[in-house]
């Protein structure tokens, strides 16, 4: 694919952040973003590296009404010698590319996807953070921009990268999070689309989040649609408990999100020498299981914290406090594994980092 690269003056670009550490996620963007059109006569086209600016829609947009829009979260690394990373973006092009068939939306061809991120990133590469625990944050984005009122797949759509620099997750240290397990409000349901990066799922969760911010709590646990019995993930993370030296996630039941975080915790978990199990988890279980101490550690996985410690549950009024709230050995080996293969610090012998060049 022919990226057309937009010039821009030099007096044009933006000042740089001036700490990296204090970067608070998703507030600051690059100079510049990855743009393309699609159309049924000429396919996706127009890609272009071009100013970070405003879009101008259709007030009858079709995404602005029936939410035709999908989007993936990755992040871009440098290393301690000075090469750009990525971890498993492959992941996230196929990731998105299903969101799109699910969505009517039409798929991007995978190298173009690739490429595209890229090129984009090693043209910002003076935006991305080099401090510990800093990254470049990347979001790509497909929306459906058909102006037309009636209810059908949009006929033209526009594909974006943005990029924002992000500072370490955990700004006071690695610590645990309290989580307000929801049994009333629900995130998805099987055959919805909760196993797709679709926005409609993150309006829909906005409700549960603030009742849990009100009471304290830092985060959501959801419960699935229909029983209210089995646990499901946390806001924008999967789950994870951990009995002793066995790890036990919530199986992809077709209202979670498959966590690229999630798939890789699983493989590094059992080449680590832990057993791992993927299967239905009701939420009885789990408390039951915490306060008996079975349950030794939980927590979440996702792309912005990588492994996120679990401090303590709370459900219909009562508290279960885990490993007495502090950070469990568990835990902490498999967050300092990934993140050092992320990070292009540690043996990368599943082949999940892909180098983009130099800084
Ligand atoms: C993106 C996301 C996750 C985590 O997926 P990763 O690929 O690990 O970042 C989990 N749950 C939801 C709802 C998500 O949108």
């Amino acid at each position: 694919m022919k990226i057309y690269l937009e010039p821009i003056p030099e007096r044009e670009l933006k000042p740089l952040f001036e700490d990296a550490g204090k970067l608070i996620f998703g507030r600051i963007f690059t100079d510049r973003m990855f743009t393309m059109k699609y159309n049924a006569e000429k396919g996706w086209h127009d890609a272009k590296i071009e100013k970070y600016k405003s879009f101008s829609l259709d007030p009858a947009a079709c995404v602005l009404h029936y939410s035709q829009e999908i989007f993936e979260g990755l992040k871009a690394y440098v290393s301690e010698d000075g090469r750009v990373l990525m971890f498993r973006p492959e992941e996230n092009v196929r990731r998105m590319n299903r969101s799109a068939r699910r969505l009517c939306m039409p798929e991007i061809p995978e190298e173009d996807f690739l490429q595209a991120m890229k090129e984009l990133i090693m043209t910002e590469k003076r935006w991305i953070p080099r401090a510990p625990g800093t990254s470049l944050y990347v979001r790509p984005t497909m929306l459906g921009t058909e102006a037309f009122l009636g209810v059908h797949p949009a006929a033209e759509y526009l594909f974006y990268i943005i990029l924002s620099p992000v500072g370490p997750y955990f700004k006071d240290g690695f610590n645990p999070v309290s989580i307000y397990v929801e049994d009333t409000l629900v995130r998805a349901v099987v055959g919805g689309v909760g196993d797709i990066k679709t926005g409609g799922n993150y309006a829909a969760s906005l409700m549960a989040g603030l009742k849990a911010k009100e009471k304290g709590f830092s985060q959501v646990l959801w419960l699935d649609a229909k029983e209210h019995k089995y646990v499901e993930e946390v806001g924008a993370m999967n789950i994870f408990f951990v009995y002793g030296d066995q790890l036990v996630t919530p199986s992809l039941s077709g209202s979670i999100l498959p966590g690229i975080t999630r798939a890789s915790v699983l493989e590094l978990a059992a080449d680590m020498g832990y057993r791992v199990e993927e299967r239905a988890i009701a939420i009885d279980e789990v408390l039951e299981e915490i306060s008996s101490g079975r349950i030794t550690e939980v927590f979440g996985s996702g792309t912005a914290a990588v492994v996120s410690p679990v401090g303590s549950l709370h459900y219909k009024g009562q508290n279960y406090v885990v490993n007495n709230n502090q950070v469990g050995e568990v835990t902490k080996a498999i967050y300092t594994r990934l993140i050092d293969i992320q990070y292009g610090k540690a043996e990368d012998k599943f082949g999940w980092v892909c180098e983009l060049g130099r800084i």
